[in-house]
């Protein structure tokens, strides 16, 4: 089956992290450190603190190191070249914070949301080390949600949390209602609380959390086996004939559980290398039914 779209189409997908819808809301340029800058003006350390700024990308907690380094020739002994932090614009080397989240760093997180997109774009359609016929090669984008431990409230794009009929409205064996015709909004706190505290079993929740990185893993090589079966070879003869890639993010849903987002992608033999062409003999649609194939390992 041709692809619906070509490599080249999704290649031109775009981050819209950057551009003049998104501006960047540099922390340093509001509030009471405005007034800083103003002083910065009058003593002639503007520049300096521009370079240091323009160095750290925007950085808005850069880390800040002080020392020096000296390379040295092991052979010859030759001073090759020193740097002393003291020299540095600030007289301190500054340095990105890194950290993923916004409200953190709005450029660090960006940097990262960036490096992501770009990384996972690749993964899709090629691009950076990853050749553009990794396109052709099944690729499933599979939520790993937990079971319900307990009915809870949530938003549901305007729509009512839960409701029933007037005829169909139960009660729990504590006498709480299990239907809630209320509209809860985004970040209402109710949300993810349950209807009935004395129903929820938040012990096997808690439990369910603590293993999720293990559910994860042995979900892995159960798909892993899966693969090697349908292909008709052995688990650890796989990597000859095919691989499996996968692109996964932990996000916490409201009701406090996590769930996963992957994508999965099958590759041909390990040996040819990334996004080499998959094995014939297992389509999207049968690599999807082996990934929803419960097993137990
Ligand atoms: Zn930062
Ligand atoms: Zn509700
Ligand atoms: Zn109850």
């Amino acid at each position: 089956m041709p692809p619906t779209s070509t490599a080249t189409d999704r290649t031109a997908a775009r981050f819209d992290g950057f551009g003049e819808d998104f501006p960047l809301e540099v922390p340093a340029l509001h509030g009471p450190s405005g007034a800083g800058l103003l002083g910065r003006f009058a003593d002639g350390s503007m520049d300096a603190f521009a370079d240091t700024l323009a160095a750290v990308h925007n950085c808005a907690r850069p880390v800040r190191l002080a020392g020096s380094s000296t390379t040295v020739d092991a052979r010859t002994g030759e001073v090759l070249s020193t740097f002393r932090t003291a020299d540095a614009p600030l007289g301190v080397l500054y340095r990105p914070c890194g950290n993923r989240r916004a409200h953190v760093c709005p450029a660090c997180s960006r940097t990262y949301a960036r490096d992501t997109f770009a990384l996972i774009s690749a993964g899709i359609a090629g691009g950076k080390t990853v050749p553009e016929q990794v396109a052709d090669n099944p690729l499933l984008f599979a939520t790993f949600t937990a079971p319900s431990f307990g009915l809870v409230h949530g938003h549901r794009g305007g729509r009512p949390c839960r409701p029933r009929r007037r005829d169909d409205r139960t009660r729990c064996p504590h006498g709480r209602p299990q239907w809630c015709t209320a509209v809860h909004e985004p970040g209402d706190a109710r949300s993810g609380a349950p209807l009935c505290a004395d129903c929820c079993d938040v012990a096997s929740a808690v439990l369910w959390q603590w293993h999720a990185p293990e559910l994860w893993r042995r979900t892995t090589i159960a798909l892993r086996r899966a693969v090697a079966a349908h292909l008709g070879v052995t688990e650890s003869g796989l990597g000859e004939h095919a691989s499996i890639q996968y692109a996964k993010v932990a996000e916490y849903q409201d009701r406090g559980l996590v769930h996963f987002h992957a994508l999965i992608r099958l590759d041909g033999p390990a040996a040819a290398g990334i996004g080499a062409p998959a094995p014939a003999a297992l389509d999207g649609l049968m690599f999807a039914a082996l990934v929803r194939r419960p097993r137990r390992v």
